[in-house]
Order: structure tokens, then C-alpha cells, then sequence
């Protein structure tokens, strides 16, 4: 193209993008975004729509009540134009929600799928007004106690009746334990299968991975789950192999003892398998310390 021709595209080409820009600048948030940034307005214009994209997501910032329903591309995040020298880029900076929660995170541990409740138990919530309680409490305390001087504790197989409270006394010791700023990770154990079924490969293989070398781990309500040998031998069984290797304190709670998970383990649809359903239950015995508990039940 000749060199006239061409200076006569850019021409037309800078007269198409100022227009866009004026067009854009009419908006008050885009005024007010722009306005931020110390960028000549011939730089500014190239980005057009990449600014009115930010524009929008903090929009949908300011009448955000719960990251739950946020609006933005990714979650959590606003597409944010960022001065670069002597040009613009665009980068995902976290909103001021995912930076709270980011921060919290720090001194808590990962949950899923437990009830808020239970999240929020604290030593000091603790009712001692059962004595039945009481053998389970104490080991509790004396993890506690002995956690930061041996991490490398036996962890404990807290079975009983339903509602008798365990899952929240071993969070409430656990919960004090994240406050030191110890890894933790606890998940309802029939749900972390139900969601590892889903899961796409790397995601699974990472999540895993996370699960397996946390510093302490809680599997609650082990038993509940519907048994497939897929989710005991690959999952559940490399999971306990690598922390007995590893020697990482690991907790189960359950309905059933630990006979009665045998036996659930080892039936599956595709019959009784119970070479394998034993190969769990030793790796469970040599990870934690056995303690009933038997009490009311303390739903509703
Ligand atoms: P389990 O796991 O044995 O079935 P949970 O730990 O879920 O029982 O406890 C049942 C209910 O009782 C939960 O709602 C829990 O918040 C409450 N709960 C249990 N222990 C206590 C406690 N020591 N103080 C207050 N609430 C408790
Ligand atoms: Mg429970």
C-alpha cells in the first residue's frame, strides 16, 4: 500500500476509535475510571472496550452483597486496567471480598461441605455437662497440647451415636489448632466423593494431592458414604497409604465402629470384598487412637 494510503487508514482508524471513546466517556463510571488513570487519552482510546469491561465489573462490584452471586468473569475478581509505563494493560486484581476472604484463610483451615455452625466451634464451647464426653475431650486437649512439640501424633477414630457431637468436637479442637496458623483440611467424606466423581482430571488429581499431604486431616462421617471400590482402593486407600508414610495425624468420625466399617467397606455392588475393606481398616488402626462416644442426641 502506498504510504499516502495507508497514513489515510490510520486516519480513519483514529477518527473511528476517538469516537468510540467519546461515545464511552458519557458514561459516569467510565468518566470516573478513566479519570484514574495517568495515561494520554490517545493511549486510552486504543482500549475502549477493555475499559467499558471494567467499567461494568465494578459496577457489578459496588452492588455486590455475597461473592456467591457475583457477576464478574471470574469470581472474585475485576478485569482492572493497570498503567504500564508509558501504556495500558488489563490484569484480574481479587475484589474486596475475595481479598477478606483470602485473608482469613490464612488463619483458618479448608472446609467442605461443613455446616457453619460447626465451622465456628471453639474449645472454650464446649459443654461439659456429659460425662460420657468426657475420655474424648481429654485426648482432644492432649493432642492440642502436644501438637506444635510432635505433629506427627496418632490422630483419633471418634465413633458413637448419631448427633452425640462428634464431628464438632473434633472441629472445635481442630478449629483452635488452624489459629496457629497449622494446615488443616475438613470435609464431609461422602461429599468430597460425590464431587471427586465430577471433578475433571487436573482438578482431581490436585485436590487430591492437597488432601493427602495436608498437615492434619478430618474425614468426617466415614461409613455413610455408598462404597464403590474405585472411591476405597484409588481414593480412599492412596490417601490413608501416603499419610501412614508420611506419618500424618489423620481423623475419622463415624456411626460405626470400626468392625462395622469393615463390613461396609467390604460389601460393593460387584460383591464382598473384604481382603480389601481389611487392607483400609489396618491403615486406619495404625493412624488413629480408638474412642467411643455415646450420648444424647444433640440435634434440635
Ligand atoms: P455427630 O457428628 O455426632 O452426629 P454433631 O457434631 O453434628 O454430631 O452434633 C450435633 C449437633 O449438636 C450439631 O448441631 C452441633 O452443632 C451441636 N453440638 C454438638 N456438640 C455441641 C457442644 N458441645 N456444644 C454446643 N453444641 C453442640
Ligand atoms: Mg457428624
Amino acid at each position: 500500500m502506498a504510504v499516502e494510503a495507508q497514513k489515510l487508514v490510520q486516519k480513519c482508524d483514529y477518527g473511528l476509535l476517538k469516537k468510540k471513546y467519546e461515545e464511552a466517556i458519557k458514561d459516569e463510571n467510565f468518566k470516573k475510571l478513566v479519570s484514574k488513570i495517568d495515561l494520554p487519552e490517545k493511549e486510552l482510546m486504543k482500549h475502549t472496550s477493555s475499559l467499558e469491561e471494567s467499567t461494568q465489573e465494578l459496577k457489578n462490584c459496588s452492588n455486590c452483597k455475597n461473592m456467591a452471586f457475583c457477576k464478574n468473569k471470574i469470581k472474585g475478581f475485576v478485569y482492572y486496567p493497570v498503567k504500564d509505563t508509558n501504556r495500558l494493560r488489563f490484569d484480574y486484581i481479587a475484589c474486596k471480598k475475595m481479598k477478606k476472604e483470602l485473608k482469613e484463610k490464612e488463619y483458618s483451615c479448608n472446609y467442605y461441605d461443613i455446616p457453619e455452625a460447626i465451622r465456628k466451634a471453639s474449645m472454650k464451647d464446649i459443654a461439659l455437662d456429659d460425662a460420657k464426653r468426657i475420655s474424648a475431650i481429654k485426648w482432644l486437649k492432649n493432642f492440642y497440647d502436644n501438637y506444635e512439640s510432635n505433629p506427627h501424633q496418632k490422630g483419633l477414630y471418634l465413633h458413637g451415636s448419631f448427633g452425640s457431637g462428634k464431628t464438632y468436637l473434633v472441629c472445635a479442637m481442630l478449629n483452635e489448632l488452624a489459629k496457629k496458623k497449622v494446615d488443616i483440611t475438613i470435609v464431609y467424606y461422602p461429599e468430597l466423593l460425590r464431587s471427586l466423581k465430577e471433578a475433571f482430571e487436573t482438578d482431581f488429581s490436585s485436590r487430591i494431592d492437597k488432601i493427602k499431604k495436608v498437615s492434619i486431616l478430618f474425614l468426617d462421617d466415614i461409613g455413610a458414604e455408598s462404597v464403590t471400590p474405585w472411591a476405597r482402593d484409588e481414593i480412599l486407600g492412596t490417601i490413608l497409604q501416603y499419610r501412614m508414610d508420611s506419618a500424618l495425624p489423620t481423623f475419622f468420625t463415624s456411626n460405626l465402629n470400626i468392625d462395622e466399617l469393615e463390613a461396609h467397606l467390604s460389601s460393593t455392588k460387584s460383591g464382598v470384598e473384604r481382603v480389601k475393606a481389611r487392607r483400609i481398616i489396618e491403615r486406619i488402626k495404625q493412624l488413629t487412637d480408638n474412642i467411643e462416644l455415646i450420648s444424647k442426641n444433640r440435634r434440635n
